[in-house]
């Protein structure tokens, strides 16, 4: 397929605001930080499989970084994006800068607190779901659409939207999509691309043990599961390459660790392969 014309990227909130009076209905909004690969092409796909209007962010949200991360080499490839994403069904390609979204003297931000947010990614990265929420709730706002669309690959970050969404009557419908994965398992990320070769052949064990989990709860239904992540946290932890942030079974809706499975569980694992840190997680659920 090829693209008659090339999507101009919208810059300002100023901009959508005035353009989005003429757009389609409904309309769907993928949320992203750029560096487009798989996974977000399909979030746009099924944007573009239902709404109207598809329109893709693209924004390094600095407000969900802490100083020691990566804001500063976080992958960015806008034109290979844009032409991506418009490949995909996108319509709009919304690229605020930094300065559009966070004004001099902003000072206002949408703070998610309680057990949602104590534990894994929220304990890890202190500021990201702050940023998140900050940052997702303004685009909520500016762009207005009919849904939005997240992955399950950041499956905490998922539920603190819907949190969100539910907690401020916010109007917009939240869709979610699995985590789409390479050929040997490991989940498409952004940071994949920091991974050298030794690193990147040992990142697929991460899903692999978390494959490798639901088998022993299949044969095991009611064993402790605190034990079982210890044995998998020593597992993956004796690969040189890998070290373990956290790895933890939980209850799907309200992510606290359980120690029985319950029916609705997700296995959550971050692990720092080499210095790049990548998350993971899967359900495991009763058919
Ligand atoms: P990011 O650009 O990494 O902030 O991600 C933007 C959106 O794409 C988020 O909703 C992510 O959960 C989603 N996403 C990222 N990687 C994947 C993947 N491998 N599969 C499905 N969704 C993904």
């Amino acid at each position: 397929m090829t693209l008659s014309s090339p999507l101009v990227p919208i810059k300002t909130p100023r901009d959508l605001r005035s353009l989005k009076k003429n757009w389609g209905n409904p309309s769907g909004l993928v949320p992203t930080m750029g560096a487009l690969h798989e996974g977000h092409i399909q979030l746009i796909r099924h944007a573009a499989s239902t709404a109207e209007e598809v329109i893709v962010s693209i924004f390094v949200n600095p407000t969900q970084f802490a100083d020691n991360e990566d804001l500063e080499s976080y992958p960015r490839n806008l034109a290979s994006d844009i032409e991506m994403a418009q490949l995909a069904g996108a319509t709009q390609i919304f690229v605020p800068n930094v300065k559009d979204l966070y004004p001099n003297g902003f000072s206002t931000y949408v703070v998610p607190c309680g057990p949602l947010v104590e534990r894994w990614e929220g304990k890890s990265r202190p500021y990201l779901f702050r940023g998140v929420c900050t940052v997702v709730f303004k685009l909520f706002q500016i762009i207005q659409p009919t849904f939005a669309i997240f992955g399950q690959k950041d499956f905490q970050q998922l539920q603190v939207v819907r949190q969100m969404v539910s907690d401020l009557d916010l109007q917009v419908e939240i869709h979610a999509i699995p985590t789409v994965r390479e050929e040997d398992g490991l989940a498409m990320s952004s940071r994949n691309t920091y991974l050298d070769s030794k690193e990147r052949k040992a990142a697929p064990l991460l899903f692999q043990t978390l494959q490798q989990a639901v088998v022993i709860i299949q044969n095991d239904p009611k064993q402790n599961l605190e034990v079982l992540s210890q044995t998998l946290i020593r597992q993956l932890n004796s690969v040189p390459q890998i070290k373990i942030d956290y790895l933890g079974f939980v209850d799907a809706e309200s992510l606290q660790p359980v120690s029985q499975f319950n029916g609705n569980v997700c296995l959550m694992v971050a692990a720092f392969v080499g210095k790049t840190r990548l998350i993971d997680n899967l359900l495991i659920q009763t058919k």
